[in-house]
């Protein structure tokens, strides 16, 4: 079974090793270089989502790979010490990195080293489900959104934050060298990693786009599905309900 690592076609398996490679290697350089690499603008990305889930103090949220618990931090903030925010990802090293720093600010959620394909939680068991910038690492990413739809409760709702298809016509060739040429030569000045930072780019270009995505999660069970395009597609944020 082949499936892409980037623009190229390789096995499950290897994707699922080079992506564990790669972000074993951001990891401790992961939050800096998003910033650097965004403008900071994917401040204001997951600000939009957490907005947009409405979060209710009691609620018990997943964060699907959560990396370093940007969004598992604000979750945390506003699901109070009557919820539950579980922090999960597959990779050891961010979810270290992650630990780490929501520690330091004493925010207090909990762990889970899990495969977003295979969710080790009970069925119908979280108000809400988050995942940012995570989707596209996935191989498997029906698998991936049938495991989220079993975990979630009945009225529950899943967000996912992703890179999707630049819509403003104008911006493609700025976006194109942008993404193309400058974002790997800055992973090499900057974190001496042009392979992790090219990946990046050409996984955003593979990913299914908005009414792709959209269809993939109709498709999974989920209901009331829509988008909402941030920064002219550069970013989409999905929503989706388990009625
Ligand atoms: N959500 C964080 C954020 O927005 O800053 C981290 C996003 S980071 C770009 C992608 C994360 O997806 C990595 O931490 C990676 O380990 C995780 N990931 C990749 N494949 C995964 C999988 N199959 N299951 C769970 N997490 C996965």
């Amino acid at each position: 079974e082949t499936t892409h690592f980037g623009f190229t076609q390789v096995s499950s398996k290897d994707k699922a090793r080079h992506v564990a490679q790669v972000f074993e290697s951001v990891a401790t350089r992961y939050d800096i270089m998003n910033d650097l690499m965004s403008c900071g603008i994917h401040r204001l990305w997951k600000r939009f989502a957490i907005e947009l889930a409405g979060i209710k103090r009691g609620q018990r949220v997943l964060d699907l790979a959560g990396g370093t618990g940007d969004l598992a931090a604000q979750l945390a903030r506003l699901v109070g010490t009557e919820g539950e925010v579980v922090l999960a990802d597959i990779n050891a090293t961010m979810l270290q990195v992650g630990r780490d720093r929501l520690l330091d600010k004493g925010i207090m959620v909990d762990y889970a080293q899990v495969n977003a394909e295979q969710l080790p939680f009970a069925n119908n068991s979280f108000d809400v489900i988050s995942m940012a910038f995570g989707l596209r690492n996935v191989t498997h990413k029906e698998t991936a959104l049938n495991s989220m739809w079993q975990v979630l409760k009945p009225g529950g709702q899943v967000l996912i934050l992703e890179f999707s298809e630049l819509r403003l016509r104008p911006l493609k060739p700025f976006y194109d060298l942008y993404s193309l040429k400058i974002l790997p030569l800055l992973g090499q000045w900057i974190a001496q990693d042009a392979d992790s930072y090219r990946y990046l780019a050409e996984s955003i270009r593979m990913h299914p786009n908005q009414e792709t995505l959209l269809q993939m999660m109709q498709q999974a069970g989920f209901e009331r599905c829509d988008y909402h395009n941030l920064t002219g597609g550069i970013v989409a944020i999905h929503r989706g309900y388990k009625l």
